[in-house]
């Protein structure tokens, strides 16, 4: 059965059209600064290696860059499905809905659902809505399968989850704490329970949006996310946790609460702090070269993702594997060696050659230390491919 995935960002868009179950990757695709004229263009058939990088594209919607790319995967000589009625499902990574929380067919409630908790994840809902919207319009009759990414995080106990507020605004509004990244920790959690069996593992997912994750016995038991995206470590361009009261202050010295959200949400995180810009590359090139705001922000950075890590050591009672995913954990060497060179006293010794020297993915840490370190390249898109295509097996099954 064709799968197609579609994991689509706040500026990007990408594809993996799969066979499953067989876990095979037919073709792929990404589309980088959709809603720009300088979009960059890649596409791959992976069966017969034929591929095409295109630069300076005009990608003015996620319509257009997901037809641009539907395109590719039906034509004759390169694509990889005879036609879009091929496919049989498109599964989502999609973020949240208000009152779902698990891998369900994107009908109108769940969709409604998602436009209900816009205000709180609006650089992740609002583009998967067009998205959902645009692949309904060219293949009515496809399921379209939407894996939340808290769904994986069902399994955290409720005395991780609970914030110490008012009870009744639990029971009424649901306010807990929720995790996200649930795709990319699944897989993590998957790729240790088949590579050894690991019982405790901490996983790093740093990127654009970065959350450190304990997952214990292939679970996951704490995420350094709370409510919304804006919580944990801080992000790109995000500032992750903050004091609540910050918030009544600033007002009350004459900032608006949309400046304040705008601040928090736009213009905080490694950008707020450097003022260099949301790149983590940009950032480490400013600081190499003595921007002391840029260093701050790395420092501030590294203290956060260890205060996670720290914590989570201690509720899981000690840990086996620490694992490193996402743009900045499989490409940083210096946040990498950073992060585990301040974790020696829990029996970490880093391979510093092989922490330098990786390539794509593998283990970094020495013969004689007491945690396995490892970074996985990202693979939210196998997650979502699985869960929709037994999701479309169940529904087959019963008929609904
Ligand atoms: P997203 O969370 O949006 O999916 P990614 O996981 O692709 O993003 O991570 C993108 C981020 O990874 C970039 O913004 C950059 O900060 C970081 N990154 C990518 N390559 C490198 C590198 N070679 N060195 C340092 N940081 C990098």
């Amino acid at each position: 059965m064709q799968v197609l995935v579609s994991n689509v960002g706040s500026t990007s868009l990408k594809f993996k059209l799969f066979s499953m179950p067989e876990d095979q990757v037919l073709c792929e695709a990404r589309i980088e600064r959709v809603g720009s004229n300088t979009a960059i263009y890649q596409y791959k058939n992976t069966l017969t290696g034929w591929s095409v990088k295109q630069e300076g594209l005009q990608v003015r919607s996620y319509a257009a860059g997901i037809r641009l790319f539907l395109k590719d995967m039906t034509d004759e000589s390169h694509g990889a499905a005879q036609s879009v009625s091929a496919v049989k499902g498109v599964g989502f990574k999609t973020v949240l809905a208000k009152g779902y929380n698990g891998v369900y067919e994107l009908e109108a409630p769940v969709l409604k659902a998602m436009r209900d908790f816009l205000f709180i994840a609006p650089a992740h809902n609002t583009p998967y809505l067009s998205a959902i919207e645009e692949f309904r319009n060219i293949m009515p009759d496809v399921s379209m399968v939407g894996v939340f990414e808290t769904a994986f995080h069902a399994t955290i106990p409720l005395k991780h989850r609970m914030y110490a507020i008012p009870y009744e605004w639990y029971e009424k509004y649901q306010v807990a704490r929720m995790g996200y990244h649930g795709a990319s920790f699944s897989y993590i959690a998957q790729q240790s329970q088949e590579d050894g069996s690991y019982s405790k593992v901490i996983g790093c997912h740093l990127g654009g949006s970065c959350s450190v994750c304990a997952i214990k016995d292939g679970r996951s038991y704490d995420s350094s996310f709370g409510f919304s995206l804006q919580s944990g470590i801080p992000h790109a361009n995000r500032c992750g946790d903050t004091d609540a009261y910050l918030i009544p202050f600033l007002m009350n010295e004459g900032l608006s609460q949309e400046e304040i959200l705008e601040g928090l949400s736009k213009r905080g995180g490694l950008l707020g702090i450097s003022g260099v810009g949301n790149d983590l590359r940009e950032v480490e090139a400013a600081a190499a070269e003595g921007n002391e705001r840029a260093q701050l922000a790395i420092d501030v950075f590294v203290v956060s993702v260890l205060r996670y890590i720290g914590s989570f050591y201690v509720e899981l009672g000690g840990l086996d594997k620490l694992v490193f995913t996402g743009g900045i954990g499989e490409n940083s060497a210096h946040i990498r060696a950073r992060i585990c060179k301040a974790l020696s006293h829990i029996g970490i010794i880093l391979d510093t050659k092989a922490n330098q020297d990786l390539k794509g993915e593998g283990y970094i840490s020495a013969a004689g230390s007491a945690v396995k370190v490892q970074v996985i390249a990202a693979n939210e898109e196998l997650g979502v491919a699985r869960e929709t295509y037994q999701c479309i097996c169940r529904k087959k099954k019963t008929g609904i």
